[in-house]
């Protein structure tokens, strides 16, 4: 295998499937089933979950809402979406746990990173909600900050495009997919891959992210075991 221990990025929105909001079931299903052909081949997997189909702090900001008190939503929506994973990760017989950076001890365990390590190499699926715990921050951030924490060989950022392109390519016609790119090409470029914050950090950490789309099965299996798929972005 190319990897041992990854770092799965999925986005709130990927969970709406043909919804306009909240969690489509046939979606969660599709991912458990994408996730267990990784842990069969016995590859750690960590998970931070999004939670745009619920709530956005900048969004609530936007029509006057405090946005501290926004961000507080939109890390509980994570939360939300952990738990609705985790449900689906466990009907397909994988084990899980669901760590959180905000305390609701009732829900989820609290954020322990030695304790979400011994998960892991107990084959454990570790689902990290509540974000990074900070408002004005994003999940993406939180991605690549415990993928760093956990000691994760890639982040891979699961979306609905297949990798990294020179522009849109829902607007672009002419615009063309990259296999690798450098860190630094992306900002030179002005690519957006993640928000600034998430990126730099993951860049100053020297940790790998993979670009790839979640939603052609059989694609998580190949990335994993090295096959050329979606966009690496690498020093
Ligand atoms: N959020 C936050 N701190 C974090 C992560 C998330 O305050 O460390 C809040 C923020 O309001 C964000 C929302 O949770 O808009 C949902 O996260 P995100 O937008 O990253 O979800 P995604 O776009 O991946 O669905």
């Amino acid at each position: 295998m190319h990897y041992k221990r990854i770092l799965l990025k999925l986005s709130g929105e990927a969970l709406m499937g043909e919804r306009q909001y909240g969690i489509d079931p046939k979606r969660l299903a599709e991912y458990a089933e994408e996730i267990k052909s990784v842990t069969d081949q016995g590859i750690e997997v960590a998970i931070v979950i999004g939670g745009g189909n619920i709530f956005r702090g900048v969004a609530g900001a936007s029509k006057g809402m405090d946005r501290v008190q926004g961000d507080h939503m939109g890390m509980l929506a994570t939360v939300i979406n952990g738990l609705a994973l985790q449900s689906a990760l466990e009907d397909g017989g994988i084990q899980t746990r669901l760590q959180s950076a905000i305390k609701i001890n009732e829900v989820a365990e609290p954020f322990i990173r030695r304790k979400a390590i011994r998960h892991l190499e107990k084959g454990r699926v570790v689902i990290f909600g509540g974000g990074t715990g900070n408002p004005y921050f994003t999940t993406d951030s939180a991605a690549v900050l415990r993928a760093i924490e956990i000691h994760a060989d890639v982040i891979l950022k699961g979306t609905r495009v297949d990798g990294i392109y020179t522009a849109d390519p829902e607007k672009d016609k002419k615009a063309t997919k990259f296999d690798y790119i450098t860190f630094e090409d992306v900002i030179k470029k002005g690519l957006k891959v993640m928000d600034t914050t998430a990126f730099t950090l993951s860049q100053e950490n020297e940790l790998p992210i993979i670009v790839f789309d979640m939603n052609t099965p059989g694609n998580l299996l190949k990335v994993v075991t090295g096959e050329k798929v979606g966009t690496k972005v690498n020093l």
